[in-house]
């Protein structure tokens, strides 16, 4: 039996996330310019070479797949990828297959997923008005998420919204928010908006919206309770007693969350990153292609992990963007 991916400060690598194509049907104004220039398709992992890589990190006691882009669901065939993987479900090797996705293309797969053993996704939603949606995601259009969806809660998914924190954008909708996801059964994440990629024109600082302010305006309505609930991620979690339910804070930038961390990530092009704010990355695609025996590409994927850094570098705090990272999330994979 092979050891478990154990980095140089003990934290046990149990979750892997994975970007399958940097490409997506939104323009999201925090994470990709009107006119982003895509990778030439040559560069993307084929998905074969997906199942691969993923098997080994399995092979190696991931127990966890959280497959993200860009948008996942763009991904051409990206349904035999999910059904390839279920095979580790039914194994059990691995615990469990998961997506976050924009929702767009969720009407369509939802009932696919579900069969393929996904039991829950993470749609991003920043906004319950259909003119702002469209203004944030650019190409995006509101009831079409909203359709996917229902089509997922039909087919049986739990859904988690995860909505950006956007500064003058949504926090007049916290409470719609918050009131919405309570009706309609869904945990909610908010996110601090991260300073990734070069945004032509775009400010991060203008649209930092601080989550302890957040937390503060939901203290107006809401009782709340800090849960000790950690999921070796960048999130707190809180309970909201007059609805019964769990938020969740993701403030990578003013919270120090790395002692816990389980998780790296791989990009469409078989790098992997084992921190999001940190250059650090291996190239594992090599490796792959260059044996079709695992050996070696096992010992790349040890090598990364004994590289691990302890933690990240984003600080907001002197109103400059330290650790400011120039690669786009929809790269790394949100
Ligand atoms: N396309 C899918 C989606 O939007 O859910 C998956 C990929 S997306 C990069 C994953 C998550 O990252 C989304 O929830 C998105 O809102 C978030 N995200 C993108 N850019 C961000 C940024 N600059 N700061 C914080 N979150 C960001
Ligand atoms: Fe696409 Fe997701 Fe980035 Fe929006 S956040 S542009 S939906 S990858």
């Amino acid at each position: 039996m092979t050891a478990p991916l154990i980095d140089p400060f003990a934290r046990a690598i149990t979750y892997l996330r994975v970007s399958v194509t940097d490409r997506c049907d939104f323009r999201c104004v925090y994470c990709m310019t009107e006119h982003m220039q895509f990778l030439p398709k040559a560069e993307l992992l084929t998905l074969e070479e997906l199942d691969r890589l993923c098997s080994a990190f399995v092979g190696l006691g991931v127990e966890k797949l959280r497959i993200t882009g860009g948008e996942p669901l763009v991904r051409r065939g990206i349904m035999t990828f999910f059904r390839a993987m279920s095979r580790h479900l039914v194994t059990g090797d691995l615990k469990e297959l998961t997506l976050t996705t924009n929702g767009s293309q969720l009407a369509k797969y939802a009932t696919e997923l579900a069969d393929c053993g996904v039991k829950r996704v993470n749609v991003s939603v920043d906004t319950l008005d259909a003119a702002k949606f469209a203004r944030i995601t650019r190409w995006g259009r509101l009831p079409q998420v909203l359709d996917g969806i229902a089509a997922a809660k039909a087919a049986g998914l739990k859904v988690k919204i995860n909505a950006v924190a956007l500064k003058g954008v949504n926090e007049d909708e916290l409470f719609t928010l918050v009131e919405w996801c309570a009706a309609g059964g869904h945990d909610l994440t908010f996110i601090e908006v991260m300073p990734m990629g070069d945004m032509e024109g775009e400010d991060r600082l203008d649209q930092y919206w601080p989550l302890s302010d957040l937390q503060a305006q939901l203290t107006t309505r809401y009782t709340l309770t800090d849960l000790p609930d950690r999921t070796g991620g960048p999130a707190r979690y809180l309970r909201l007693a007059e609805t019964g339910q769990r938020v969740g804070l993701i403030t990578p930038l003013t919270h120090n969350f790395c002692e816990s961390c389980n998780r790296v990530r791989l990009t469409c092009t078989g790098e992997l990153y084992m921190c999001l704010g940190q250059e650090d990355m291996a190239d594992l695609r090599a490796p792959l292609r260059a044996s079709p025996d695992d050996a070696a590409l096992r010992a790349a994927i040890r090598n990364a992990i004994a590289h691990k850094p302890k933690g990240h570098d984003f600080d907001y705090s002197r109103q400059t963007v330290a650790g400011q990272m120039t690669r786009h999330m929809s790269h790394t994979g949100g």
